[in-house]
């Protein structure tokens, strides 16, 4: 990458600092002296590799303790609000680090070396992440979070009055709420419900589409009962009818190979920071740049006339202004990290550590489990309530009482939970990569001991 600069002047330069009087130290630094007694070096941990740290893991196995050196923040807790926001491991901290250290500028301006690394780094993970989700003939766009994402295609297709657009019990406020602002503009939103056993009512979604449907709305893993909807058949569904099909990756990106090509759907939103990048990331991905920009501005455009202007090609054209430049390189290092590891491995590891959890769950006769019976239609997302306690009390006490962490509430699904019949919600433990199976049992043991 090219990532060199200079400690001393080059001779050149030196000559010109003499004849012009600019002052430089004996060494031919222009550095400021440091603050006493603090050491100049640096250190980041940029020269270890980008990858988890599984040397010692046995060839298929899965190292959980070897990728777990990699946070150290889990030591000291039981982390099982990865549905919420996951740990970012310290190759990505290490990158972001060393974006700030080391050539920190803006991007896509300028020609000079550091804005040249920035820009190059960061285009790069924009084709990482492309390439993570099987996604390299679409536009890979950065935005914030999967709320962004959904908004800035909701807000940036044209919509007609009497258009309709389509969307599940499932979805999460934030691909609900864009929806429904639409109303103003005339379009109606139709919901989908589900079946007793969890799963999404594909022949109501067929029937629901009529002439005036322009859009699929559909999470591909619910964030409280952890199902997985069958996206490739409403894709096939959608397209067969003219039906445009956005999909919520952000509970299914961390957990199952994605591939969006395969998966056929037209827009696929996720979340950085649910799979181990920074927070204040986020991708939209789309098969074709076929919505209007939201945001306009400085970095979005090719060309600006007396009169009018020319947007730039690419996921240029989406992201208007400075952006999380720290963050989505980092982000673009959490993929490689991810990969290092393999999703499929991820997969059937978190699979069998979700199995487990449903299994010991059900054996208390005060917890009730909300969760597909089938373990190939469900991620590790486990939604429960316990007898005489309201799902606040339980997240807290087990908090107080075992350093566990799990989330409780309507988990941003309102209308989800209320046809539950559960207003106050339920507790949520959701996994990830890096968890073990005595976080799990201790979980268990806690939660049997509360309604002991
Ligand atoms: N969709 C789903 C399924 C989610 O689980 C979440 C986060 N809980 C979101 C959307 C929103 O993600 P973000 O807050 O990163 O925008």
């Amino acid at each position: 990458w090219g990532l060199w600069r200079w400690k001393a002047l080059p001779p050149k330069m030196r000559e010109l600092c003499r004849d012009r009087g600019i002052p430089v130290r004996d060494d031919y630094t222009l550095q400021a002296e440091p603050p006493a007694g603090r050491e100049e070096t640096v250190e980041i941990a940029g020269e270890r590799t980008m990858e988890p740290d599984m040397a010692a893991q046995e060839p298929g196995g899965y190292d959980v303790d070897a990728i777990r050196r990699d946070f150290p923040i889990l030591a000291d807790i039981i982390y099982l609000d990865n549905a919420a926001t996951s740990f970012s491991p310290e190759p990505v901290i290490a990158a972001m680090v060393e974006f700030e250290h080391r050539y920190r500028a803006n991007v896509g301006r300028g020609v000079h070396r550091l804005t040249s690394i920035a820009s190059h780094r960061y285009w790069h993970a924009h084709e990482k992440v492309a390439e993570f989700i099987g996604g390299k003939n679409g536009v890979t766009v950065f935005t914030k979070n999967t709320t962004e994402s959904v908004n800035m295609v909701a807000q940036g297709l044209v919509w007609k009055t009497g258009d309709r657009v389509i969307t599940t019990i499932l979805e999460h406020h934030s691909n609900l709420l864009p929806w429904r602002r639409l109303a103003r503009q005339g379009v109606a939103t139709d919901s989908i419900g589900i079946s007793p056993d969890y799963t999404l009512d594909l022949a109501a979604l067929e029937r629901a589409i009529t002439e005036s449907t322009r859009l699929v709305a559909v999470t591909q893993a619910s964030n409280v009962l952890g199902v997985v909807t069958p996206v490739r058949e409403i894709a096939r569904i959608c397209h067969g009818r003219g039906v445009l099909l956005l999909v919520d990756g952000a509970q299914a990106v961390p957990h199952l190979p994605v591939d969006v090509e395969e998966l056929g759907c037209d827009f696929y939103c996720f979340s950085g920071h649910k799979m181990a990048g920074p927070t204040g990331t986020g991708v939209l991905w789309m098969k074709e740049p076929c919505i209007e920009p939201l945001v306009l501005g400085g970095g979005m455009v090719e060309t600006v006339t007396a009169d009018g202007y020319t947007p730039a090609q690419g996921y240029q054209q989406y992201e208007a202004g400075t952006p999380n430049i720290a963050g989505g390189i980092g982000l673009g290092v959490a993929v490689d990290y991810l990969q290092a590891i393999g999703m499929d491995r991820i997969h059937r590891y978190e699979t069998d550590l979700t199995s487990r959890l449903i299994e010991m769950l059900s054996k208390n006769d005060r917890v009730r489990v909300y969760a597909p019976k089938d373990p190939a239609h469900r991620i590790g997302v486990v939604s429960f309530t316990v007898d005489g306690f309201h799902p606040h009390e339980v997240a807290q006490q087990i908090d107080e009482a075992a350093d566990i962490m799990v989330r409780s509430g309507h988990h941003c699904c309102q209308p989800l939970v209320e046809s539950l019949g559960l207003p106050g919600g339920t507790v949520r433990a959701s996994l990830a990569f890096y968890n073990t199976r005595q976080e799990i049992d201790l979980l268990v043991a806690t939660l049997d001991e509360l309604t002991r």
